[in-house]
């Protein structure tokens, strides 16, 4: 089902969902810069108007993921003097959330992260309270950008059909596209009507654009068993690599976590954070530790993407977003990295 907004009736139409739905998206901060913020919790003077979300493929740094597996927190406390005491375990709460302006490559490390969270016969119950409230509603990237390369991994514009609704920018106004019976319940509303032709020409025209943004040379290596583990590529980028882990932590669809204790006013909670394979800590145990160089930890995380979890859950474990591009402080590029790496033959 397809609907056309106005872009004056945007925001009105925004504000009406946010009566039933706790809502997330990417807000422009003052310096211009978008992150995804709890959009109920912003002060007034940073959005006027009370709600200006940024619906266009500006570089956010945070991946929406925060919002399904946050960068901390307390799996459960326990009184430690009074063993019969049940634990106490906080699950998300009741009131749904919508999580506005997920970009092709957002929803896909979604989906990947589904794989990690819920397949198999343990579902972890922290993601699953979170994402079974979750509302995603997503937008067309106008342009690519020049760290982007969705294509190389995949079909973005199936990804969006993992979203709710999707919104297309056609110039004079939004094209709102549902994929399920919630997208179509958003759509339900006096602020949107039926497109005209034409405009749904236009959104065709988007998405065919999206479809076919150039896909990278290394595309055609990625069906193949590709990674060898001894090239020495994997040296080469390690030199360079600080092993400072932002290319994990920022990661749309990087997954893995520590826990530990911490004794807080007289109780004993346990809370997990996120972890990287990028430091030497990651995997270290009292007797020894298994990966101790950082090329060992450089073809962890490739192998990981391209090789483990495709072998695992069918799925590529990178959706190309190219945050690790942009943000890596010593600009090593993972494009390069797997057009350099040598093909297993
Ligand atoms: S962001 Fe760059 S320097 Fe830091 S761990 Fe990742 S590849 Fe290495
Ligand atoms: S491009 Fe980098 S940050 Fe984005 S999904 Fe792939 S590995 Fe993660």
């Amino acid at each position: 089902m397809d609907k056309i907004v106005t872009k004056d009736n945007m925001a009105a139409w925004l504000r009406s969902l946010r009566e039933k739905y706790e809502m997330i998206g990417p807000v422009k901060r003052p310096d211009g810069a978008p992150e995804f913020r709890d959009i109920d919790m912003m002060p007034p003077g940073i959005i006027p108007g009370g709600i200006e979300v940024a619906l266009d493929n500006a570089a956010w740094l945070m991946p929406p993921k925060d919002y399904l597996l946050p960068p901390t927190e307390t799996l459960f406390t326990y009184d430690e003097k009074d063993q019969a005491e049940p634990l106490k375990v906080p699950l998300a709460g009741d009131k749904p959330r919508l999580l506005l302006g997920l970009r092709a490559c957002d929803a896909r490390a979604i989906r990947v992260l589904d794989h990690v969270y819920l397949d198999g016969a343990f579902a972890d119950p922290y993601y699953a309270a979170r994402r079974k409230g979750m509302v995603m509603v997503g937008n067309v990237c106008d342009e690519a950008r020049w760290s982007c390369f969705c294509t190389s991994v995949g079909e973005p514009v199936e990804w969006l059909k993992d979203l709710d609704a999707v919104i297309t920018d056609i110039g004079a106004g939004f094209v709102v596209t549902a994929n399920t019976p919630v997208g179509e319940s958003l759509l339900d509303s006096s602020y949107l009507s039926d497109p005209s032709d034409q405009q749904m020409n236009l959104k065709v025209a988007a998405w065919d654009k999206l479809a076919a943004i150039p896909k990278r040379p290394f595309a055609d290596k990625l069906a193949k068993d590709f990674l060898a583990w001894d090239d020495p590529i994997w040296e080469k980028y390690a030199r360079k690599c600080l092993g400072c882990g932002i290319c994990s932590y920022l990661c749309p669809s990087c997954s893995c976590f520590d826990i530990q204790d911490e004794r807080v006013a007289g109780q004993i909670e346990r809370f997990r954070c996120r972890d990287t394979c990028q430091t030497c800590y990651f995997t270290l145990m009292p007797s020894h530790n298994p990966r101790p160089e950082k090329k060992m930890r450089m073809r962890q995380r490739l192998s990981h993407k391209f090789k483990y979890q495709p072998e695992q859950f069918d799925i590529i474990g990178c959706t190309g977003c190219g945050r690790c591009v942009e943000l890596c402080p010593v600009n090593l590029d993972i494009r390069q990295a797997l057009a350099e790496v040598t093909p297993n033959e």
